[in-house]
């Protein structure tokens, strides 16, 4: 006999009751992307192959070797995203929506896709929080960018986090850095062989690499704040002049680059204790010159990605348990049955969580479902109760019972 269909590797199901946690940041994540006035966009799984080639870049672990890539039935090259910021920048640049007068602010949820090998907090389909802003080169918005990100993981309660910030330059104070990098990894041995090919292809991946062993040999490397031009020397400044003014804690970490060629200027990242070796739940920068390389005119921007799948490993125990007042309606009998199903609609328009038994269990298999189910209150119909008009309400965790005159029932227990 073949066996069950399983799901594919690296992708799994989030069921409940984990989806409440799921809800719950997602509910935090959209009302503070309110406050601080950004709108959703809902973007499409798939797109063509080439945005994502032209912006994130041909040398980068994503387009090399992560991405879901397939010809279509007319031999299209499709691929499924691997990040959001080129496919809203691509949104943006389709609907003319860079035109107006102020800072666009957008915000996208959902899974991207990534041929990863599968571990703890590292899967194939994973799930991001996305925020864009664009419009704008000023520090004041890189600023409240990371306000926004830090005041999501603070009122999730996530607090035991690191922010890594630093400065990858213009393309000009780039060209600098990467001659200088390009002569230090020259003048070593013992790069793994994707960094030997680094090492000619696109230096800057080299300092993002895995192993252990390179980021060993990394150490002395030329650090990019040395070689940033005084246009960013000034806006980087500007940035933790601003952070610090605000109370946010940062750490520079001169090492940090992103994985994406798009970046300039600023690159945060957010590392969590607690998550082991995939330690970031967040990560994030300025890409001013990505609208160009997608055919569009010159749009600064900057923006984060939370990994969503990590935050919930995170997430404080007790969060995202959803509704804690439930009510449940032990009937018994098709009369009694048909009172309760009456009842609990009424007890829903009004806003109180209930349900019922619909097998005619017997009593105590009703009341041991009720206790299962985390009922605060269960009402007993039985046929005695309903030719006296009235139903036996029990307080659940104390056992307390009384009798309840039917009419009562709904607006006593609202009253809760
Ligand atoms: P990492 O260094 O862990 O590979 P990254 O730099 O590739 O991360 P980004 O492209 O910046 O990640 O994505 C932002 C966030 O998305 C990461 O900080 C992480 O929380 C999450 N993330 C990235 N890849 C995965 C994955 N394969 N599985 C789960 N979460 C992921
Ligand atoms: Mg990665």
């Amino acid at each position: 006999m073949a066996g069950t269909i399983k799901a594919i590797r690296g992708m799994k199901d989030i069921l409940p009751p984990e989806t409440g946690r799921w809800q719950l940041i997602e509910q935090v994540a959209r009302e503070v992307f309110d406050l601080y006035g950004y709108q959703e966009m809902r973007l499409p799984l798939l797109e063509r192959t080439e945005l994502f080639a032209r912006s994130i870049g041909a040398d980068t672990d994503i387009v090399a070797k992560e991405m879901y890539t397939f010809a279509d039935r007319h031999g299209e090259s499709l691929t499924l995203r691997p990040e959001a910021t080129a496919q809203v920048v691509r949104a943006v640049l389709e609907n003319r929506l860079e035109r107006g007068f102020w800072v666009k602010k957008y915000y996208t949820i959902g899974p991207m896709f990534r041929y990863e090998r599968p571990q703890k907090g590292r899967y194939r389909q994973f799930h991001q929080i996305n925020c864009e802003a664009l419009g704008t080169d000023a520090p004041e918005l890189d600023a409240e960018v990371i306000f926004l990100l830090v005041d999501i993981l603070g009122r999730l309660k996530i607090e035991q986090v690191r922010l890594l910030i630093n400065s990858l330059g213009c393309p000009e104070c780039q060209v600098d850095f990467k001659a200088r990098l390009s002569l230090f990894l020259a003048a070593k041995e013992g790069w793994c062989d994707d960094c030997r090919r680094r090492r000619d292809t696109n230096p800057l991946r080299v300092l993002d690499c895995k192993s252990q062993r390179c980021q060993e040999l990394l150490r002395p490397a030329p650090m990019m704040r040395d070689c940033l031009c005084e246009a960013c020397a000034g806006h980087y400044a500007r940035v933790l002049e601003l952070l610090g003014r605000a109370g946010v804690a940062f750490e520079e970490q001169p090492r940090l680059v992103r994985g994406l060629d798009y970046y300039t200027r600023t690159a945060f990242e957010v590392a969590a204790v607690g998550l082991g070796s995939q330690d970031a739940v967040a990560g994030g920068g300025r890409y001013n010159g990505l609208a160009r390389d997608l055919g569009g005119p010159d749009l600064p921007g900057l923006g984060f990605a939370i990994g969503e799948d990590r935050l919930v490993e995170i997430l404080p125990p007790d969060c995202g348990q959803g509704r804690q007042e439930k009510i449940f309606l032990a009937a018994l009998g098709t009369a009694a049955r048909e009172v309760a199903l009456a009842l609990l609609q009424e007890l829903r328009q009004q806003g109180l969580a209930g349900e019922m038994d619909f097998d005619d269990r017997s009593l105590k298999a009703q009341m041991s479902l009720a206790d299962r189910l985390g009922a605060t209150y269960t009402v007993i119909l039985g046929d005695q109760e309903l030719a006296q008009g009235q139903a036996t309400l029990r307080h659940m965790a104390t056992g307390e019972q009384e009798q309840v005159p039917l009419p009562d029932l709904a607006p006593r227990l609202l009253k809760r």
